[in-house]
């Protein structure tokens, strides 16, 4: 007789997407295990020290939350505190004052645009934008937690189908152009297609209209907030509510081969000493990407995912001053472009498309502890510390292959001589430094996340972001978590159709999908 244990389901990876499904499915009632292979849970939303010596809790990896539905926040009754930005973005501008965009564009905001492009059209086309991207975002964020609808039933559920229309036929960077002139602002919006995706803004198939629209969406606002605590206290949060409810969470325990029978499925693992572990599910939850998923079943992945992201994670004594005399502590507050305008997008793709590290990495930056110092330790507060996120684009893994330590090396020697040149004094001058002396400054390619992080190619989102529709009449009606077996359910970021960066919504899909039929 079998002495396995069997559960109502068995979640494969304690991402943050694992955590959510199991608290669903613990919360009503299921027997659920989750298995993570990592010594924590989180997957890619984590806090952690990361410089030996300072106190300061970094998000390592993702560190804004905007598309995390606030319905789950209460269902799950999360305690987690998302903290508003005063400032969304500023754009450092060689030789002139740069872009200032507020949250609430006021008047700072109209007279920035108007130093930056001589009248005031520009802002008056930001505004026209940025208004029907608005009328989008709350016409579609509450279909995110709805089974996926036809295209045809979700135009109908819009204010502005031609902006939606536009965004899935059109260029991203036509779109943006049909009310933005200025190099410099088209930049600005043209990064929210392109945060973790490779894309080509001129293609209209390409992946940069779907990234924009999930940059936009969330919660009917689009707005990007801080997680207080880090983004561990948000996975962290979520862990709380899968074991309150009654779920079984295991780390060290990697899952190495799941066997999909009519009536439930075998989920087979080792943990730290090589101990070989199984149990029975009736089903399994795949929260980890769908690429190891395949592995597991003994598929061939689909392969060329591979993400395009340059990560450096920062701790500084001070904040640098700018050339342009703007408060630090203002342009870090929200996100600071850096060589993002639309031209230097382009030319970064068309370097990077080629084989070639950009000459220029487009990049952006950002302070958490302005917003949150709650993850400084008390003498790092004390002393007036504060953390410095970078995100780097077009930066293939496929460019790290032939050296990863050496290619690593010379793009943070690029993106910090090109801050380097806002700044009036060094970024390196202002490095807090270590317990063994060092500058507290680490960086990861996409070929690092991938070794961490399990995230093939080190793709953020596992692979490229799907229009959170039906895409074939089968799937309408759905919750988009289908796999080949239906004992095995997708609640991943890139195996679900809607999952993508940190929104829970792959591991809500999941649960309702199990819900509604056990
Ligand atoms: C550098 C970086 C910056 C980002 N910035 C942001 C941001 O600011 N905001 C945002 O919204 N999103 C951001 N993202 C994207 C976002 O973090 C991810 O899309 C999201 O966290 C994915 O969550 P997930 O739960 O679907 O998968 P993951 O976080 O990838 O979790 C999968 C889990 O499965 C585990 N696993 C894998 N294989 C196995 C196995 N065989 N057995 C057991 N466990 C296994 C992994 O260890 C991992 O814990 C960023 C990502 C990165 C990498």
């Amino acid at each position: 007789m079998d002495a396995r244990s069997r559960y109502d389901a068995v979640v494969v990876g304690a991402g943050h997407n694992g955590l959510v499904a199991a608290a669903y499915l613990a919360g009503a009632g299921r027997s659920v295990l989750v298995l993570e292979r990592l010594e924590r849970v989180g997957g890619a939303a984590v806090s952690r020290q990361v410089f030996p010596g300072v106190d300061v809790r970094l998000s390592a990896y993702s560190y804004l939350v905007s598309l995390l539905p606030d319905r789950i926040v209460a269902d799950l009754d999360l305690e987690i505190t998302l903290a508003d930005r005063a400032v969304a973005s500023y754009t450092a501008v060689p030789g002139g004052p740069g872009l200032l965009v507020e949250r609430d564009e006021g008047p700072a905001t109209e007279a920035s645009f108007r130093a930056l492009t001589g009248s005031d059209a520009e802002f008056a086309g930001w505004r026209r934008f940025y208004g029907r991207v608005a009328a989008l975002a709350e016409d579609l964020a509450p279909t995110l937690t709805e089974p996926l609808l036809s295209p045809g039933a979700l135009a109908g559920r819009l204010r502005d189908p031609g902006l939606w229309h536009d965004l899935r036929e059109r260029p991203l960077a036509d779109v943006v152009a049909d009310e933005l002139a200025s190099d410099v602002v088209r930049g600005v919006s043209l990064t929210d297609g392109l945060i973790g995706t490779f894309a080509d803004v001129h293609d209209p198939g390409s992946a940069a209209g779907r990234c924009l629209l999930y940059h936009v969406v969330g919660n009917g606002t689009g707005r990007w907030r801080v997680p207080v605590g880090g983004m561990g206290a948000v996975s962290g949060a979520m862990a709380a509510a899968a074991r309150a409810a009654g779920a079984e969470l295991l780390t060290r325990a990697t899952v190495t081969r799941l066997d999909p029978r009519r009536d439930g499925v075998t989920v087979h693992w080792t943990d730290d000493d090589g101990a070989e572990h199984a149990a029975d599910a009736a089903h399994v939850v795949c929260g980890a990407a769908p690429a190891v998923v395949d592995r597991l079943l003994g598929r061939p992945p689909a392969d060329g995912t591979e993400g395009a992201q340059l990560k450096v994670n920062m701790v500084l004594a001070r904040l640098p001053r700018l050339r342009s005399g703007v408060d630090p502590a203002v342009a870090f507050a929200g996100t600071f472009h850096v060589d993002e305008s639309a031209a230097q997008l382009d030319a970064a793709y068309a370097q990077a498309a080629a084989g070639r590290l950009p000459d220029v990495i487009p990049f952006e930056v950002y302070c958490h502890s302005l917003s949150d110092p709650s993850v400084l330790g008390p003498a790092e507060r004390a002393a007036g510390h504060q953390t410095l996120t970078l995100f780097g684009l077009h930066t293939p893994a496929a460019l790290f292959r032939a050296d990863p330590v050496g290619t690593r090396r010379e793009a943070v020697r690029r993106v910090v001589d090109q801050l380097d040149a806002h700044l009036a004094e060094p970024l390196l001058d202002c490095l807090a430094r270590d317990a063994d002396g060092e500058p507290c400054l680490q960086a990861a390619s996409p070929l690092d996340v991938e070794a961490s992080l399990a995230m093939p190619g080190g793709h953020i989102f596992h692979g490229d972001l799907a229009w959170p529709v039906a895409g074939t009449v089968e799937e309408e009606g759905t919750w988009g978590v289908a796999t080949d077996h239906p004992r095995v359910v997708a609640a991943s970021s890139g195996g679900t159709v809607r999952g993508g960066a940190v929104s829970g919504l792959g591991g809500y899909a999941a649960a309702r999908h199990l819900l509604e039929r056990c």
